[in-house]
């Protein structure tokens, strides 16, 4: 599955909308420091439903919003878009069928944030399951950062296998079933209380 554009505007030091197409396998981004390439990774993972300021190198998740400079005003609001080629066909789920996926993300001052796939609002939730099991995704092995290569070799055995099962597709199912065991677990207290009435009740 490729990445085939990025679109920002608002974001960090993006003041004005600005889109950057992805055009081949490999790509570098050069600029001097402080030009905004590490801008351009955290947007990448707050797309991808990322919801720490801290693992976007912020206090606040408003200092995502571009705070204006000595000639511009401050941002209302911060959006970016990725789009994705899915003709591979890596995407399970409701959007499977698309051959082409836009994810859109955008945060407004006063704390309004709204996701949308293909222009269909949709829940943060949607969005991390979109990416579930392709290897891509906000905290994903994919995103390496500086500093990232030596965490995967002083990984903790239990931190090498989610990094695993995330390459291997599996973390999907590990999270469905977990997902499913909770709702055993309610259910199983549900009928623990339903039991004790039926009890009193005879
Ligand atoms: P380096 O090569 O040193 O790692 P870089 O190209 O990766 O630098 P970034 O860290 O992406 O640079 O960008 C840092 C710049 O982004 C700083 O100038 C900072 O002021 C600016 N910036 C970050 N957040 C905002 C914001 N909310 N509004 C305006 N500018 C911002």
């Amino acid at each position: 599955m490729r990445l085939t554009r990025l679109y920002l505007a608002g974001f960090k030091s993006f003041a004005s909308p600005t889109e950057i197409r992805l055009p081949a396998n490999t790509l570098a981004i050069v600029g001097p420091n402080g030009c905004g390439k590490s801008n351009l990774i955290d947007a990448l993972r707050w797309v991808m439903g990322e919801s720490s300021a801290r693992h976007l190198r912020g206090q606040a998740l408003d200092d995502l919003i571009f705070a204006g400079s000595g000639e511009r005003a401050a941002a209302s609001r911060a959006v970016v878009e990725l789009t994705l080629d899915n003709r591979e066909r890596r995407i399970h789920g409701p959007f499977a069928a698309y051959n082409e996926l836009t994810v859109r993300r955008s945060l407004d001052r006063d704390g309004q944030s709204r996701y949308e796939i293909n222009n269909t609002r949709v829940r943060r939730r949607d969005v991390v399951d979109l990416f579930l099991g392709t290897g891509v995704g906000a905290r994903s092995y994919s995103v390496i950062e500086q500093g990232q290569v030596n965490r995967i070799v002083d990984a903790k055995p239990d931190e090498l296998r989610g990094y695993l099962e995330e390459a291997a597709g599996i973390s999907v199912y590990r999270e469905r079933r977990r997902e499913t065991a909770n709702r055993i677990g309610h259910t199983e207290e549900n009928l623990s209380r339903l039991n004790d009435i039926a009890a009193e009740l005879e």
